[in-house]
């Protein structure tokens, strides 16, 4: 009998627990019937601040079905889904968003594509934006053209983190252990068959996001670092042209006299800064590098559905 993983971080969610969890429980239910499939739910509790843990635990009480990990504070979504998939023992996997943002009617469908092995993968394609701020919207679109541009590894637009996998794929993004994760990178990056299904967007259930602009301005950066070292040779290019210009002021002010001191102080200002830009990005590839390089765990556990861990 195959077994599929259902993997969720959380983080604060004791609002739209008991929703997600009778509607996951509903379509899975119904996949039992229909497939004679079995499923585990794997709950990530990142470190929430509010009962999302005692949620946890009543769930797995009374579930057998349910079992979960508790990280000992909060370390991201994108540990979150790490932890998630290690922890998984399913044949399949399935990681969706708590919020119901991400539909678990679509579950089935993606299973339908990945069974006979047609497909590794089926994910799901936000084909609107609707229900986001328009600066929100023009920033991702923005975001997606740049890193196309400039990245070997192709970023779908509207691409998300709710994916139906086979095990072969999860163990491919689990041999991927960098400490700065940036998932929709690492899923195209790992490549095999993917089918995109699309949809249109959906509000969260209830409670809020915990993603500001800064966190989501912070995080696209992050991605843009992960899958693209173009931002570091951009300073050979600032130098080149800058040289050229320089060149070319020195034979016209050859030519036409030195001008004015305010002039020079301009032109000064301008190199200043160019050369602040690019020993910025220099920092930023060095810091992450430093991260990595430490090989810190991505993330740890406080406690499981068998209690907390003594050592
Ligand atoms: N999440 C998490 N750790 C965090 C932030 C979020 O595990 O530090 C989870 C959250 O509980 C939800 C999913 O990631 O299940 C997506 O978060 P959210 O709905 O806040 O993001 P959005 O849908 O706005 O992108
Ligand atoms: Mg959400």
């Amino acid at each position: 009998m195959k077994l599929i993983s259902v993997v969720v971080p959380c983080y604060n969610e004791q609002e739209v627990l008991p929703l997600f969890y009778d509607k996951i429980t509903e379509i899975m239910s119904d996949m039992v019937q229909k497939y004679g499939i079995d499923y585990e739910l794997m709950f990530v509790d990142d470190g929430s601040k509010d009962k999302t843990l005692e949620k946890f635990r009543e769930l797995s009480h009374k579930d057998s079905r349910v079992r979960f990990i508790s990280f000992s504070r909060n370390f991201g979504k994108e540990a979150g889904m790490y932890a998630g998939l290690q922890s998984s023992k399913g044949d399949y996997v399935v990681v969706l968003d708590a919020d119901l943002q991400h539909p678990p009617e679509f579950i089935p469908k993606m299973y339908e594509y990945v069974k006979d092995g047609e497909f590794d993968c089926a994910t799901t394609r936000r084909v609107s934006r609707d229900g986001e701020s328009p600066i929100r919207s023009w920033f991702a679109r923005l975001f997606y053209k740049i890193m196309n541009k400039i990245s070997q590894t192709e970023i779908v637009d509207g691409a998300q983190d709710f994916r139906f996998m086979t095990r072969h794929m999860v163990d491919s993004i689990l041999s991927m252990t960098e400490y700065n994760r940036f998932s929709k990178g690492i899923f195209s990056w790992v490549g095999f068959k993917t089918k995109y299904i699309e949809y249109e967007n959906v509000e969260r259930a209830a409670g809020t996001t915990s993603w500001s602009f800064i966190n989501l301005f912070k995080y696209s950066l992050e991605g843009i670092m992960a899958f693209s070292t173009f931002p570091l040779t951009l300073s050979i290019f600032f130098g080149i042209v800058f040289c050229i210009i320089s060149l070319i002021m020195l034979i016209v002010f050859a030519i036409v006299g030195f001008g004015s001191i305010s002039g020079v102080l301009t032109g000064a200002f301008f190199i200043g800064g160019i050369i602040l830009l690019c020993m910025g990005i220099n920092g930023m590839y060095l810091a992450k590098t430093y991260m990595e390089i430490k090989n810190r765990p991505i993330y740890i556990v406080r406690e499981t559905e068998k209690g907390v861990i003594e050592r």
